[in-house]
């Protein structure tokens, strides 16, 4: 079935009665060349199970299912279900399971649908779930090799913006923490049905095992790096000082003995500048 044929999604709307949400951030993917380059790019073949997250009606998921061992994707939208029974109906290795990717505990997940296989996820999601989702999938550490996702073009080129570099922030230090960033290609907004108002990027995360920053507290050091970036136009020492409860001439010395200006600001500073802060402020806490 081709879920790209808008004659076709409108003939599956019409006779499922389903009709779009638009807070649930139902743009579905129309351009036929998109799916087969996530899923190639994302990691599916022989071998690997794709963990997907938002369905819609199956466009990806039958990409996915053409190329990797099995599928389990989640959605959140149970109108969908009849829909996705017909797109998927010629696929054994898909299961679809319907629930919220914010709700839902991805690690009992994981270990109970894939064991011990390889996974990848990739995922088209509501922007405004995009990057809670990918911080969960990183924070959570779960045992996924790589995360493959469609964001905003802008949000794409923060994500992927290294740390030290004009673009980062809070959460490109978050995801370079933990996997190494990368664009993949740019989708433009006629793409999808209905339309959005801006262009996407499809980026994928290759997450390390091991990130070899040897960060021993990582819950101040994300207190450092969100705070750094809380007024990234101003020298951190002064957001810093008021988060942590340190003094800005103590912080000083801290920064000096790290080999780091005292006056630099947030976006100067590489993981491993931030590394070392976190230590030098840890042993003086
Ligand atoms: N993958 C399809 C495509 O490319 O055409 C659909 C993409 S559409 C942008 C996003 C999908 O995510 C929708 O089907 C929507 O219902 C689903 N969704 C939205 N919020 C969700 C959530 N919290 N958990 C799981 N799925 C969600």
């Amino acid at each position: 079935m081709q879920l790209t044929n808008i004659g076709v999604i409108k003939d599956l709307f019409e006779r499922h009665g389903f009709s779009f949400t638009k807070s649930l951030g139902q743009n579905f993917l129309i351009n036929p060349a998109i799916c087969p380059k996530i899923a190639e790019q994302g990691g599916c073949k022989s071998g690997v199970c794709a963990l997907e997250i938002g369905t819609g009606v199956g466009v990806l998921t039958q990409e996915l299912a053409k190329r990797c061992d099995k599928v389990v994707a989640i959605e959140i939208d149970t109108g969908l279900k009849p829909i996705l029974e017909e797109t998927l109906s010629e696929f054994d290795n898909v299961e679809i399971v319907f629930a919220d990717v914010m709700e839902i505990d991805l690690k009992a997940l994981i270990a109970e649908k894939f064991g011990d296989s390889e996974v990848v996820v990739c995922a088209n999601l509501p922007y405004y779930i995009t990057s809670p989702v990918i911080m969960r999938v990183l924070e959570e550490k779960l045992p996924v090799k790589a995360l493959t996702v469609m964001v905003q073009k802008e949000a794409a080129d923060r994500i992927c913006a290294a740390p030290g570099t004009r673009d980062c922030g809070a959460l490109s230090c978050g995801v370079s923490y933990y996997s190494k960033p990368r664009m993949l290609f740019k989708v433009n907004r006629g793409s999808f049905m209905p339309s959005p108002n801006v262009d996407s990027a499809v980026i994928r995360l290759d997450i390390m095992d091991e990130n070899g920053l040897g960060v021993k507290d990582e819950k101040l050091f994300f207190r450092i790096v969100r705070a750094a970036f809380s007024q990234r136009r101003k020298q951190i020492i002064n957001p810093l000082s008021g988060e942590l409860g340190i003094a800005k001439a103590a912080l000083a010395d801290i920064f000096s003995e790290c080999g780091i200006r005292p006056t630099a600001r947030a976006e100067e500073l590489t993981l491993k500048d931030y590394a070392a802060l976190c230590s030098g402020i840890s042993a003086k806490l």
